[in-house]
């Protein structure tokens, strides 16, 4: 479909100056459409535009909705690239296996991303503290109420202008560790980026906020004891140089940021190690200063510093409470290769659009 102008260029200008995260959507979106019959089929470029959706359909319904994140970053030579798109792709199938549903090649999800950018190119920002955030979804069409998976799909991929939240020099986040509610439990979704888990998250970010933190750390949920995220990042524990953050037991979403920050550390000279930490163990550590600082990481934020922690068992502070060495330099090295200002050492960077607006990469 043409990319007709309907925004002007003034218009458009005016609305990313600061957008705030997952308001500023683009024009247009990507829609595929799934059946058992016909496979992966009706691929299109649409105009950003409200919906109809018919009220019995099983994804509103018993939530059958998966969906990644992934942003795509104007390069220095005027070309597109997503941050490990490959890998978003086969999360998505990850996550899409997991709650019955077909899994979307890995090639119509990159060429989806390519089609989307064409489409949407002048959205993709220049300026170096904003990205277009790219948010394939996936969700159960049938209308249905009986209780089975679905037979009929629909793909769909937004965009949206955003600017990094917790940007650089922004004050650590305090954060609440909440003992009364857990995001996942072996054998749950937790593995899996999908709706429900973020609903079931809401009510205790709501007691996050009642206790004057910005995020909810959460604790696994069969002993309320050993770290596992936070919000919707990954968390790392600095001591000096080595970094430590809990292992992929099954209910952590594995985060892509957390992946690169764990093969970045160890390029900088830092030592990583994947094991648990319980709150009490965190606390302690804080108190003997050996942990000298902490973060969380994912698409969305990058690295945000984690500067208190507050709990039913009481408060206490990390480090000196303010950004840590570590967090700023995985940060610089993590934000270098995104935005192509050093070489791209293991094929992170996934070419969207050429350095020319008026050649396709992907026809
Ligand atoms: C998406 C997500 C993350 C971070 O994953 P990235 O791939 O780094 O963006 C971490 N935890 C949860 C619960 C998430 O949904």
């Amino acid at each position: 479909m043409p990319a007709e102008k309907r925004i002007s260029d003034a218009e458009l200008a005016a609305r990313v100056v600061r957008p705030a995260f997952g308001e500023v959507l683009t024009e247009h979106m990507v829609s595929v459409q799934w059946s058992a019959e016909q496979g992966w089929h009706q691929a299109e470029i649409v105009p950003y535009a409200p919906m109809l959706i018919d009220p019995a359909m099983v994804g509103l319904h018993y939530g059958q909705v998966v969906f990644e994140g992934l942003k795509a970053y104007r390069q220095p030579d005027g070309s597109v690239a997503a941050f490990r798109a490959v890998d978003h792709a086969r999360r998505f199938q990850r996550s899409a296996t997991r709650l019955a549903m077909p899994e979307p090649p890995v090639e119509l999800f990159l060429d989806a991303l390519a089609e989307l950018v064409a489409a949407d190119r002048r959205w993709v920002p220049e300026d170096d503290t904003k990205s277009l955030y790219l948010r394939p979804i996936l969700y159960a069409t049938d209308p249905s109420l009986a209780l089975r998976p679905g037979t009929r799909y629909r793909l769909l991929v937004l965009a949206m202008v955003t600017e990094t939240f917790f940007g650089e020099g922004a004050p650590p986040v305090s954060v609440w560790a909440s003992t009364r509610y857990a995001r996942a439990a072996r054998g749950g979704t937790g593995e899996a980026k999908c709706a429900g888990n973020y609903a079931g998250g809401f009510v205790a970010q709501v007691e996050a906020v009642e206790h004057g933190c910005r995020q909810v750390v959460w604790l696994d949920a069969a002993e309320h004891t050993w770290v596992e995220e936070m919000g919707g990042m990954n968390i790392f524990f600095g001591y000096g140089d080595h970094l430590v953050t809990p292992p992929l037991s099954g209910t952590l979403l594995p985060g892509i940021t957390r992946s690169s920050v764990l093969t970045l550390a160890t390029e900088l000279g830092m030592t990583v190690e994947e094991r648990m930490l319980s709150l009490a163990q965190w606390r302690a550590d804080c108190a003997s200063h050996a942990m000298t600082e902490a973060f969380a990481c994912g698409t969305a934020a990058v690295i945000t510093p984690v500067g208190h922690v507050a709990a039913e068992s009481g408060e206490f502070r990390i480090g000196d409470g303010r950004p840590g060495p570590a967090a700023a330099r995985l940060r610089t090295a993590l934000v270098g290769v995104q935005r192509g200002r050093v070489p791209d050492r293991h094929g992170w960077r996934h070419e969207l659009a050429g350095p020319d607006p008026a050649a396709r990469t992907h026809a």
